[in-house]
Order: C-alpha cells, then sequence, then structure tokens
C-alpha cells in the first residue's frame, strides 16, 4: 500500500521515509522503533549529570532575556526547581518563547543538563504544563531512525495513523496458536511495540512480532523445500586427477575437519540428488579452500562454478586469491569476474568469457544473479557468507530449468538444533578446529585511558612487519555520521602515531571501486593501518595483520566482535585483539569477557545467549547474517522453537485452524510466498 495514502505524508516526506527504506504502509509498521525516551517523573535539578537529560517542575524566577549570538538569537530565562535550586535555562533560536514565559508561571521543563562554572544550564529544554506532562509521563516514547528532513514526531505521527487507518482487530494468526503459544494480538503488537505503556507491554509485543517472522519464514521455506524437494542430480562430478595433485602443491596440508567436509561436498556431487549443503565453520577455518577445490572439480568436469560473496570487497578478494591459484597451477580454464562497480567495459569481456563457457570458475557479488547474467553450464553455486535464509531458491531459479549443487558457507556460530529449523533446506556440514599452526589469539579488554599504549604496540607491530585494523566507534543514528567519524578518527590516528606509519581508512559510503582500491592496498602491504566500520566484517583475509582494535566495543554483538576479531590471527604470526570498552556499564564488561577468555564462536554464541535477555534489543548490532528485523536468532531461541513447532503442527493437523481463521491465514503466508518468491526473481 502507498505511503502516500497516509494522511501528512505527501511526495515530500514519502521521498524521505524511502532513503530509510519504508516504502509501503507494510514497510512503517515495521519501522519499529530503535530505542524509546522515557518521560520521568519531574526530579529536582541538583546533583544531576552533566550530559543527563531531566524533567524538572519549575517557577520562572525572573523574566526571560535575548541575546544576540554570531548565529544565533538565545533566549535565557532563570529558573527555580521546587527545592528552590536555580538554573538557567537556554533556547536557540526560538525568540517566539519570550511572549509564552511569564514570570511566576510553573512548568515542567525537560532538557540536558550542563554546566558553566558554578551555573547550571539546562539546554533546549521541551516545556510543558503540568496537565500536559501529566499525560506522558512514564510513558516511553519511541525513538526512530531518522534522516535529515524527517523529525521524530513526523514518523510517530505518520505510524499511528497507519495502525489507526489500515490495521484492524482481526489477526491472522489462529487463535490457537496464539493460546498455544502465549501471544499477544498482531494488533495490539504493533501498538506496544511503537507506544508502548511500560517494558512488559513493549516486551509482549517484541515477542509476538519475533514469533511472526521466524513463523512466516519458516513457513515460506517449508513451501520452497516441498516445491523443490527430490531433484535429481544432473551434473554428475566426481574428484579430479588433476584435483589431487593440486590439493598435495598447496602450502599446507588440509586439516581433519576440511577433509571431512570435502568428503561430504564430493560424495553429494557425484550422488544421484543435486547437492544442498551448508558449511559451518568457525572465522578462520578455511572455508575458502574448500570451496575452491570443489570448484576446481566442478570445472574440470568441464562445467561452470560460481562463487558469490556478500561484499564487493569480499567478492574481489576471492577473486585474486582464485586466479592466481589457478595460474599457478597451469589449471586449463580460465576465472572470471563480475561485480556491481565494474565499467562497462571489463563487464562486457567478463561476461564474453562467462557466456562462452571459456570462464570456469566465477566469483561476485549477487550481481552475478541479479543482472540476468547469461552462463553456459553451472553446476555449483557457492555463496559466501550469505545475508538472508533460503538462498538455495533464489540461486536455483536463476538457472531456469536447472538445478545446480548448492553450497552456503557460513561462520555465523548457530547451535545445530537452531540451525536444522533456520536451514531448513539445507544438509549442514559442521567444520571445527583450526589449522594446527595457529596461535590462538591474545585478547585484552581495556579502557579509553589505554588507548596511547595500544597506538604504542600497533606501531611496534607495524615496524615488525604487520598491520593493524582499528574499527572505529559506531554510530547508529545514521551512514553519514559514520563515515564522518572514521575520517575524523583517522585524522587523529595520523597525528597520534609516528609519521612513517601509513594509515588509510575504509568506510560504507565510499564507491564500490574506491573500497576496492583502498583494500587491495592493504591486502598488498602498503598500507599499515586500515580505520574502518563493520564494512570488513565478513569474511576479508590479510593473513599479515596481526592487531585489531575494536573502538566502543561493548555496544557491537559479541557475534559481530568475533567475526571482526576473525580478521586477525590468519596467519602464523601472533595476533591480538584488544576491545576498547567505552563503558562503565557491569552488564558490558561481562559480556566481553566472555570474548576475552574465549576465542570459540559456539561456545561465545551460548553464553551470549545466557547473558542477553529477549529484553536487550537495542544498542547492539547483529551479525549481518541474520537479518531478521526484530527477531533475533540466539536471544529469542525459544521463540524460534515455538515457531517451528507451530509450523509442523499446522503441516500435521495437531493445529486446527478454524473455517473463519483459514482465509486471513492463507493469505497471509501466501502474500509472504510471493514476497520471497519476487525477491527471487528480481
Ligand atoms: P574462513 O573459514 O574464515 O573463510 P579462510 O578460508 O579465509 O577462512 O582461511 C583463513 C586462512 O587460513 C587463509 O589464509 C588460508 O590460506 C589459511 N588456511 C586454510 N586452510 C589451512 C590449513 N589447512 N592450514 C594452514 N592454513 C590454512
Ligand atoms: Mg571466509
Amino acid at each position: 500500500m502507498d505511503l502516500k495514502s497516509i494522511k501528512g505524508i505527501g511526495d515530500k516526506s514519502a521521498a524521505l521515509f524511502e532513503k530509510l527504506g519504508v516504502y509501503s504502509v507494510e514497510d512503517l509498521l515495521e519501522f519499529y522503533p530503535r530505542a524509546y525516551d522515557c518521560y520521568n517523573e519531574p526530579e529536582g535539578i541538583c546533583n544531576t549529570d552533566a550530559g543527563t537529560v531531566i524533567a524538572v517542575k519549575g517557577k520562572i524566577a525572573s523574566s526571560p532575556q535575548m541575546a544576540f549570538g554570531n548565529r544565533f538569537k538565545i533566549l535565557s530565562a532563570v529558573i527555580r526547581d521546587e527545592e528552590g535550586t536555580a538554573f538557567k535555562a537556554v533556547w536557540y533560536n526560538m525568540p517566539f518563547l519570550k511572549g509564552k514565559l511569564k514570570t511566576g508561571a510553573v512548568y515542567i521543563f525537560r532538557g540536558k543538563i550542563s554546566y558553566k562554572g558554578q551555573n547550571i544550564i539546562m539546554e533546549q529544554p521541551d516545556i510543558y504544563s503540568i496537565g500536559e506532562y501529566d499525560k506522558i509521563v512514564n510513558m516511553m516514547q519511541p525513538v526512530y531512525r531518522l534522516t535529515k528532513g524527517l523529525s521524530n514526531k513526523l514518523v510517530t505521527k505518520a505510524v499511528r495513523s497507519a495502525i489507526n487507518e489500515y490495521i484492524d482487530d482481526n489477526d491472522y494468526l489462529p487463535g490457537e496458536i496464539l493460546k498455544k503459544y502465549d501471544l499477544i494480538n498482531h494488533k495490539e503488537a504493533l501498538i506496544n511495540i511503537h507506544f508502548p505503556t511500560g517494558k512488559e507491554d513493549r516486551d509482549g509485543a517484541r515477542k509476538r512480532l519475533a514469533f511472526d517472522e521466524f513463523f512466516k519464514f519458516i513457513m515460506v521455506l517449508r513451501q520452497f523445500k516441498e516445491r523443490d524437494n527430490g531433484q535429481s542430480n544432473e551434473f554428475v562430478i566426481s574428484r579430479n586427477e588433476l584435483t589431487d595433485k593440486f590439493i598435495k602443491t598447496l602450502p599446507f596440508s588440509l586439516t581433519e575437519a576440511q577433509t571431512k567436509v570435502l568428503a561430504e561436498i564430493e560424495k553429494d556431487m557425484s550422488s544421484k540428488r543435486t547437492m544442498n549443503r551448508l558449511i559451518q565453520g568457525d572465522v578462520g577455518s578455511g572455508k575458502t579452500i574448500v570451496a575452491l577445490i570443489a570448484m576446481i572439480d566442478t570445472a574440470l568436469a568441464g562445467y561452470q562454478a560460481i562463487m558469490m560473496a556478500p561484499t564487493e570487497v569480499l567478492a574481489r578478494q576471492h577473486y585474486e586469491y582464485i586466479k592466481k591459484t589457478v595460474s599457478d597451477n597451469n589449471l586449463p580454464f580460465e576465472v572470471a569476474v563480475l561485480t556491481g562497480s565494474m565499467g562497462a567495459a571489463a563487464r562486457r569481456e567478463e561476461s564474453g568469457k562467462i557466456k562462452s563457457g571459456k570462464a570456469k570458475i566465477i566469483v561476485g557479488t549477487h550481481a552475478l544473479i541479479q543482472d540476468k547474467a547469461e552462463y553456459d553450464n553451472v553446476a555449483l553455486v557457492i555463496t559466501d557468507e550469505q545475508h538472508r535464509f533460503g538462498v538455495k531458491q533464489r540461486e536455483t531459479l536463476a538457472f531456469k530449468g536447472k538445478n545446480p549443487h548448492i553450497l552456503v558457507m557460513s561462520a555465523t556460530p548457530i547451535p545445530r538444533t537452531l540451525a536444522i529449523i533456520l536451514y531448513g533446506d539445507l544438509d549442514i556440514s559442521v567444520m571445527n578446529g583450526m589449522p594446527s599452526e595457529r596461535l590462538p589469539i591474545k585478547n585484552c579488554v581495556v579502557g579509553t585511558d589505554y588507548r596511547p599504549n595500544a597506538y604504542r604496540f600497533i606501531e611496534n607491530e607495524v615496524k615488525a612487519g604487520h598491520q593493524a585494523y582499528v574499527i572505529c566507534a559506531m554510530v547508529e543514528e545514521s551512514e553519514n555520521v559514520e563515515a564522518e567519524n572514521v575520517v575524523e578518527y583517522t585524522e587523529k590516528l595520523r597525528k597520534a602515531m609516528s609519521k612513517d606509519i601509513r594509515i588509510e581508512y575504509l568506510h560504507g559510503q565510499m564507491k564500490g571501486t574506491e573500497k576496492n582500491a583502498i583494500m587491495e592496498k592493504y591486502a598488498a602491504g602498503e598500507t599499515d593501518v586500515l580505520v574502518s566500520t563493520t564494512v570488513i566484517e565478513v569474511g576479508v583475509n590479510v593473513p599479515n595483520a596481526t592487531v585489531m582494535m575494536v573502538e566502543d566495543a561493548q555496544r557491537f554483538g559479541l557475534a559481530a566482535l568475533h567475526q571482526l576479531r576473525g580478521r586477525v590471527g590468519r596467519g602464523s604470526a601472533q595476533s591480538y585483539c584488544i576491545f576498547v570498552n567505552t563503558s562503565k556499564a557491569k552488564s558490558a564488561t561481562q559480556r566481553l569477557d566472555i570474548l576475552n577468555k574465549s576465542n570459540d564462536g559456539f561456545y561465545i554464541a551460548s553464553q551470549d545467549m545466557k547473558l542477553r535477555g529477549p529484553g536487550d534489543f537495542f544498542g547492539i548490532r547483529q551479525s549481518g547474517e541474520m537479518d531478521f528485523n526484530i527477531a533475533d536468532i540466539y536471544t529469542d531461541a525459544e521463540i524460534l522453537k515455538n515457531a517451528s513447532d507451530a509450523a509442523d503442527g499446522i503441516e500435521n493437523g495437531d493445529i486446527i485452524i478454524k473455517a473463519d481463521e483459514a482465509d486471513r491465514f492463507d493469505m497471509e503466508i501466501s502474500k509472504c510466498y510471493k514476497k520471497a518468491n519476487d525477491k527471487i526473481n528480481l
């Protein structure tokens, strides 16, 4: 449904909403707050920490004064709280308030506190009458992700109208499911996630909405699976002599785990049925080489193999590595690459090689499928560090009529019981164990005062011929700010470090070609320190890098931090990870301590799950791979199991859908199915 059908949203605000990824009324309803603001009872202003936002009941003590600064008109008034403490309220560019603020009048003032010498200042306070404030006190107000020109007030209003105008009380979920899994009604959940009156409300809403996400996902996955079941193998591929020879020339011998997983893959590819397999292996366990061997087998059998990566940086890296390896070993085929940022000429050349079948191994981003590239005979499709579930179908459909083997590689450590649900359509290979000559990464969690030492430490590692990453403070509000942050931090670092240290930066707002160039320079050892956002979180392999320093570490999910840490410890040298904890909260220290003590992804995930309750869902960025909107596979594992159980119940008739519920239910599920299908057929 068109966003503009909502009262108050015209072309201009619709365009702004699009910037936030909100294109329809449905998107808006699912545009959940990123945090909540709580309007506390008014309190005394005495002893309030600078930076805190508080509400104070106060009397205007003297008539407001206007001053003219360079850029602002500044209005100020002295106010006395109920205990008699005086403070100064200051407003910029709001001269019209002057007439409103009468000496002796009592209001609730709510704003941020700062200090100027002995004086208490309240900046830009909102002003409420006692009655007005009574109505909102203790309510949680939603705080949304915003973009320039779009205010929180406007988003709030739009969401409110969307709920009022478009959502009725009829739930698509059958009553029996709601009862069995203790879920609230859908409309109630939407109201309570956007406008909760308290934490309990919000948690109940969240539980219901997370259930929905999982449940719909599982239902769609099952429909896909049913449709694609039992494909017979059109591409029987077995181990080639040249592959054996290739494995012997590797600079290392395969680990036991690699050998085991490779055997499972080769058994699949030579069997009667098409392969649909997930490799789950911790960061650094060596998945790439396993994938490459499967691709070489495929190429030597005369077919094409495709490898897709979620980012341009990662795709480039795989391409460079594979191309070099193939040519070093004189293997009798070409390697091609396709990514979004390639120029027209290069693209034409690569496409030609792909279409003619000259290129047998093809590496790229999703451009490989989305641009309707033409292939000769694809028999194997590999997705590395994939962003979404249910990928298998998307890849399959892209090769209409033919069913290639599918291999999905993931470093996200999900407990087996959950993996079986989430990757319901795939067989699972677990690749545990690291290459043996690796030294375990040494970790430390430090406060901000340790920074100078960390910089010296990095300098010393660089002097010893190694490289380092510094991951920059994360900014939730906007990607633009995040980019600015990286640039600023880089400046700071250049000043703090000795001149001959070569420091560069990388962030998500840079163009694809620019990112590639920076990354290639770093991989070639021409940059010593790379300052970056989490764009390098996934997959990047520069074995010469030995230090990972993460600023504001407490703001990342443990899974993401584990991924980041996985960028070092990839070679034979000792590597180090420095987590800078900028918070004093005990919970932050506790969580980081888990990482400090262990380098094992599965262990970390299980501990994380224990520490974080389902309530802790804001302010922590999840690992990109599991991008449900509100649900979190770790902390919501129980809900995930319930959703799977409900899907089972419907399948085997244990859960009865009443006649008057069936239409709504079927309609909603087929809508989801269609949506997923549309995505596939881009
Ligand atoms: P990931 O599983 O995180 O994708 P990679 O495949 O990128 O890990 O491998 C990480 C590093 O380990 C690479 O530099 C790779 O060459 C190296 N490597 C892979 N297998 C082995 C092995 N059996 N012994 C030693 N090093 C290995
Ligand atoms: Mg990898």
